[in-house]
C-alpha cells in the first residue's frame, strides 16, 4: 500500500455527497427488533434479513415471545438467514438475559450489550448508535476493513485494532456515519473482487486505485 494523501475528513466529506442517505439498512421499529435483526444479519444480507423479519416481528413482539416457543420453531422461522441453530440459540439466550438483567429492555451501554449472546462490538455499536444515539464504537465489518485499508486510512489488520485506530482518527460524532459510508461505497463501487476505480470519487487519490501506475495489488 502506498502512502495515502486522503484524510478521514476528506473521505467523509466526499462520500457524504455521494451517499447522502447512507445508514442502517435493516428494518426495525424498536431496539429489540433492531437487536434481533442485527443478530440475524451475521453472514447474511440485510435484504434477506428484512424479508424474514417482516413476518418474524409480527409473531414475536417482546423477549417473552421469543423464549416461549421451542428453539426448533424459532429455527424454522429464521431458517433462510443461515446459521439458524446458532442464531435461534443466540436470540433466545439474549432474550432471557434481557428479562433477567435488564427488565426486558435492550441495554444502553457497550459493557452491558457485550453480556448478550451473539452480540460483539460491531452489533453493539450498530444497535446503540442507531436505536439510542449512543455512540460507543465504530461498527467494523468486512466492507470497513477492506475500504479503510485500501483508502490508506489505517494500516491495522484486525477488526479490533482497526476500530481503535479509527476511533482515534475520527470525531466521535462521525463514528457511525463513517461505518455506514464504508458499507455503502463497498457495496456500490469498491467491491472485494473487482473495485470500479474508474467510477470512484477517489480514483485519482486512493493509494490502491487501479488508475494509479504506482498502485500495488489491491
Ligand atoms: S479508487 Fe478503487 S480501490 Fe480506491 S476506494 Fe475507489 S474503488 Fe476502492
Amino acid at each position: 500500500m502506498t502512502k495515502s494523501s486522503l484524510s478521514v475528513d476528506t473521505v467523509l466529506r466526499d462520500l457524504r455527497q455521494v451517499y447522502p442517505h447512507a445508514g442502517c439498512t435493516l428494518d426495525w421499529t424498536t431496539p429489540l427488533e433492531l437487536l434481533v435483526a442485527a443478530i440475524l444479519s451475521a453472514q447474511c444480507t440485510d435484504a434477506r434479513v428484512n424479508v424474514v423479519t417482516k413476518f418474524l416481528f409480527r409473531k414475536y413482539k417482546n423477549p417473552q415471545a421469543y423464549i416461549a416457543v421451542p428453539q426448533e420453531e424459532l429455527e424454522r422461522d429464521i431458517h433462510s438467514c443461515g446459521s439458524y441453530r446458532m442464531k435461534a440459540k443466540a436470540i433466545q439466550t439474549t432474550c432471557g438475559i434481557l428479562l433477567r438483567d435488564f427488565g426486558g429492555q435492550v441495554p444502553r451501554t457497550m459493557e452491558e450489550m457485550l453480556t448478550l449472546r451473539g452480540v460483539g462490538r460491531k452489533t453493539a455499536a450498530v444497535v446503540l448508535g442507531t436505536a439510542y444515539g449512543v455512540i460507543e464504537g465504530i461498527p467494523i465489518d468486512t466492507h470497513n476493513i477492506r475500504l479503510l485499508r485500501r483508502l490508506g486510512l489505517t494500516r491495522q489488520k484486525t477488526q479490533q485494532k482497526i476500530e481503535l485506530d479509527m476511533m482515534r482518527k475520527t470525531p466521535r460524532a462521525d463514528w457511525l456515519t463513517l461505518s455506514h459510508l464504508m458499507v455503502a461505497h463497498g457495496r456500490a463501487i469498491c467491491k472485494a473482487r473487482d473495485p470500479a476505480c474508474s467510477k470512484c470519487v477517489f480514483g485519482h487519490t486512493c493509494p490502491s486505485s487501479r488508475l494509479r501506475k504506482t498502485s500495488k495489488k489491491l
